[in-house]
């Protein structure tokens, strides 16, 4: 049985190095003419680095990201209003959670590949059904069967088109600017990760290497069709701390990246004749617990530990019977975290900051742990 993965993307580069590890080779194909990376960072939380351990890249993430002890909700003026503190799972699981460069990640996982065939230029444009193998159409004109196919083609996926054309893309109705900028936050920020909440709007930013810092902006935005510039960014976020002002005025203009939030509405099935989907494929989320890639992370390791052990078809339905109870719940968790801390009435956001501040400690750590825990195959 030799897979072939569409998209290379966390998912699906983790998929093809946890599969080579356990003797299976892949193709994985990607659309990109050269793996290019997304000027953001990204939070390898606690369970995927758990995941990047088993495979053997835990050192070289720590060595090239910055281990984070703490994730904090802060008021505008930086005012703590919650605080996860990290390190309690440090020693329970044994591995740090890094923030890190996205391109720096990708490039990691690029190099540990061995007897995988990665193959670019490769957008795949449709898919049909040919004596129970599925051919593939990319855009290039080429035309390859596969007998066995993994989705991991991100949240507009073709592959679950193909198989589930009624899956529903939510818009959160928000819009998110990314960057990463030469700056040295101040030592107390400088291993946590801070997320000011405003009235509609918060900023997070993290260091993710000496000098370097990753930030991500949201505000709600009720009409898809409006065009926001980025010039709006520093007007919107002028009453939050000087250090949000000072991140946003360090970052070329041409280094932002404004998303769309959305995710998939959860779906009963990811799987059907020998093709299965992973990562956002499967269960876009919206990024309001840092889980996405973490997920996909999750999904690769178990998801190769059971075609490792089963046939195709029973390998397809215990992956997905272990994994889609937790995945659904990051995405239904997300989803109304991002509409708390997008309240925008005063009173509704006095109510819920006075909230924050009195939840216990111990409840955010049982939340933050069912998450942490990587399930068993
Ligand atoms: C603002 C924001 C912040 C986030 N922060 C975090 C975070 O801190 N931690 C975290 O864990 N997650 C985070 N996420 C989520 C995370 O980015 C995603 O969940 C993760 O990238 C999903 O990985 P994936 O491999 O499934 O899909 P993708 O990363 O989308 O990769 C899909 C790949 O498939 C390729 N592809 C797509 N279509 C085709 C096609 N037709 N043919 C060939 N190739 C194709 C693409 O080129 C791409 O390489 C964040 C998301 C957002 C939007």
């Amino acid at each position: 049985m030799t897979p072939d993965i569409i998209g290379a993307g966390i998912g699906g580069l983790t998929m093809a190095i946890a599969l080579e590890q356990k003797g299976i080779s892949t193709r994985v194909f990607d659309q990109a003419n050269k793996i290019k990376p997304i000027g953001a960072g990204i939070i390898l939380a606690n369970n995927a680095m758990q995941v990047f351990d088993k495979l053997g890249l835990r050192e070289v993430i720590e060595e090239n990201g910055n281990p984070i002890a703490a994730m904090n909700i802060t008021k505008p003026n930086l005012q703590l209003l919650s605080k996860v503190d990290l390190t309690f799972f440090e020693k329970k699981f044994g591995v740090k959670n890094i923030a890190i460069h996205r391109g720096t990640l990708q490039k990691i996982l690029v190099n540990k590949l061995s007897s995988t065939d990665l193959i670019l230029n490769h957008r795949l444009s449709q898919i049909t059904s040919r004596n129970n193998q599925h051919l593939l159409h990319f855009e290039n004109g080429q035309q390859l069967t596969s007998p066995t196919l993994i989705g991991a083609d991100g949240l507009n996926s073709i592959v679950r088109k193909y198989l589930f054309p009624n899956t529903i893309i939510r818009s959160a109705k928000q819009i998110c600017w990314r960057g990463v900028c030469d700056f040295q936050l101040p030592l107390n920020f400088k291993s946590e990760l801070n997320e000011a909440w405003g009235h509609g709007d918060r900023f997070g930013f993290v260091q993710i290497a000496d000098n370097k810092v990753y930030w991500y902006a949201l505000i709600s935005h009720e009409k898809s069709n409006d065009t926001l510039s980025i010039h709006d960014l520093s007007t919107r976020f002028d009453h939050y701390n000087s250090i949000v002002q000072n991140i946003i005025a360090s970052t070329p203009s041409d280094k932002i990246k404004m998303t769309e939030i959305a995710d998939v509405k959860p779906t009963r099935i990811w799987y059907k004749n020998n093709a299965c989907l992973i990562g956002d494929a499967a269960h876009a989320m919206t990024p309001n617990m840092g889980q996405g890639a973490c997920q996909a992370i999750e999904d690769a390791h178990i998801l190769s530990t059971c075609l490792a052990r089963h046939t195709v078809h029973n390998a397809f339905a215990a992956y997905q019977k272990i994994r889609q109870p937790k995945a659904h719940h990051v995405v239904n968790t997300s989803w109304m975290i991002g509409k708390i801390a997008h309240l925008s009435n005063p009173i509704a956001v006095n109510a819920r900051n006075l909230l924050m501040r009195l939840t216990p400690s111990f409840i955010n750590r049982k939340q933050t742990e069912s998450i942490f825990r990587i399930q068993k195959v």
